[in-house]
């Protein structure tokens, strides 16, 4: 598959064309920013450890029937997915009360949920992507109903999946957003999953092992990203 024209550059990634419309690459970068691209930075090898990290967890995914927009690696750097229509809702899972959730709760982070939460935001960076319901998105046709019910329970089954596998690995999922995309009518989950999009902290010790290391400049951020890297992507744990 030729790599062609740059379509899109987002914060994290570009997304190429291909010689085939159906086909689009992603190329991870090493940016990374926060607080609505208020703070920004660049986390040496990110590009390199998300997009192992990513295909790993969306391979196992896969595997446990999860449809997903990933065909395959291509580099270090680069994935070929599926040229999919990205829905404008950025979902949220949680299990652990943490960031804007214990924000708006008035609640310390650490606390466990009584069961995962699922949460929409409308995906409007001039908006900072405000918190939505399933009304919002039904009445400003962001997505079908049945597109939003199966999206949600897709969701829940990839938190469950996703809890254990980290769980696993001595890492505590404590919340995660996935973005989904509609191709030749099926809903896929696409995006990236990653430390830049979840929130993992060591099961013992309880340290960040994500992107508050960066937002909230607690330094080791790259050791952080490795680390995760090699307790998931090793083919059997740790
Ligand atoms: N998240 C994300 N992109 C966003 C907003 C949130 O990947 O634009 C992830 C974030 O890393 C965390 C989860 O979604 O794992 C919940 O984020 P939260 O609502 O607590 O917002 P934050 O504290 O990150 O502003």
């Amino acid at each position: 598959m030729k790599r062609g024209d740059k379509v899109y550059e987002g914060k994290a990634k570009i997304v190429y064309a291909t010689n085939d419309e159906q086909y689009r690459i992603l190329y991870f970068k090493d940016d990374a920013t926060a607080f609505d691209g208020k703070k920004k930075g660049t986390i040496v090898e990110k590009g390199i450890l998300n997009n192992r990290i990513s295909t790993t967890l969306f391979n196992l995914l896969a595997e446990n029937g999860i449809p997903t927009h990933l065909v395959k690696v291509l580099s270090e750097r680069e994935a070929l997915v599926k040229n999919v229509s990205i829905i404008p809702v950025e979902v949220v899972a949680r299990n652990i009360i943490a960031g804007s959730l214990a924000k708006r709760m008035g609640r310390p982070e650490g606390e466990n949920l009584a069961f995962p939460i699922v949460e929409y935001y409308y995906k409007d960076d001039s908006l900072h992507d405000p918190m939505i319901n399933r009304d919002h998105v039904l009445a400003f046709s962001l997505a079908t109903a049945a597109q939003i019910d199966h999206i949600k329970e897709m969701a829940l089954k990839i938190n469950g999946i996703l809890r254990q596998y980290f769980l696993d690995r001595g890492i505590l999922l404590v919340d995660f957003k996935l973005e989904f995309g509609v191709f030749n009518g099926e809903v896929l989950l696409a995006d990236e999953i990653c430390p830049d999009t979840c929130r993992l902290w060591d099961a013992e010790s309880l340290e960040k092992m994500d992107k508050d290391r960066f937002r909230r400049d607690l330094g080791k951020v790259e050791e952080a990203y490795l680390e995760v890297c090699r307790r998931v992507c090793a083919a059997d744990g740790v």
